[in-house]
């Protein structure tokens, strides 16, 4: 299996005198695979997943995502890989709120230089696979939580990314919607979306992934790692 992320001794820090947000840490995530990390809060979860789409440049290492080294691109490059390769649902939606629910799923094939109409036409079919068709005209701020979310998820899957980053895609919903919401992260993996969950959600985690890697201070714990490697996807299956 090819790797969708591969990062060897990633080291970040955010000043010279502190400990290390990320330490030495090494990660491969295969084509179609699905991943959860889970960790305290403080342990440098959100810092990984902002190091693997080009949001951030580690202090030390490398990070490469679908066959290209991070560190040899220029920021304008890196935009437009990560435009390309990268779709990224967080936990507070990161919608527009100026802009309308299909122009928000819009904004990245425009951006990307999609003529309109095809962008229109994925849109559409977006919005109508995840059930939120009927509020293309709408505001964000007049959408339930979870229908936000499926705007960030329709969104986040415009450009036909090979890889899906979620930060705590559930942490602001009620746990009805994040049931929704977790069925909808692993159809996507069924269908061959690779995905990389951050999520303080046990059930979330197993339900959706295959692996667990936790994190602790800016280590990946080897052993923990190695103790979630048992659960099947009919284990997981069973945990839904
Ligand atoms: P998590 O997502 O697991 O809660 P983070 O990656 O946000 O953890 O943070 C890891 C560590 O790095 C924490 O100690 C946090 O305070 C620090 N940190 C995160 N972002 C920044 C930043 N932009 N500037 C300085 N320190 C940061
Ligand atoms: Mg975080």
């Amino acid at each position: 299996m090819t790797d969708v992320i591969r990062l060897d001794a990633v080291t970040k820090r955010y000043d010279e005198t502190g400990p290390a947000a990320l330490d030495q840490v090494g990660l491969a995530v295969g084509e179609r695979e699905a991943v959860a990390v889970m960790g305290p809060s403080g342990s440098g979860k959100s810092t990984l997943l902002n190091l693997i789409a080009g949001l951030d440049r580690p202090t030390s290492g490398s990070v490469t995502v679908a066959g290209t080294s991070l560190g040899g691109l220029s920021e304008t490059a890196l935009a437009r890989f990560r435009r390309r390769n990268i779709g990224m649902i967080f936990q507070f939606f990161n919608l527009l709120d100026d802009l309308t629910v299909l122009d928000n799923v819009l904004m990245p094939a425009r951006l990307g230089g999609t003529s309109l109409r095809e962008a229109r036409s994925r849109a559409d079919e977006l919005l109508g696979y995840l059930g939120i068709g009927r509020h293309a005209d709408a505001y964000p701020a007049h959408l339930s939580g979870g229908q936000r979310q499926r705007v960030a998820i329709a969104r986040a899957l415009m450009n036909r990314p090979p890889l899906l980053l979620a930060d705590e895609p559930t942490g602001a919903v009620d746990t009805a919607t994040g049931r929704h919401i977790t069925d909808l992260l692993i159809e996507l993996n069924r269908d061959g979306q690779a995905l990389l969950l951050v999520t303080h959600d046990t059930r979330l985690a197993r339900a959706c992934t295959s692996r667990i890697v936790r994190i602790v201070d800016g280590r990946v714990d080897e052993a923990a790692r190695e103790a979630a490697g048992d659960i099947s996807p009919d284990a997981a299956e069973a945990a839904r």
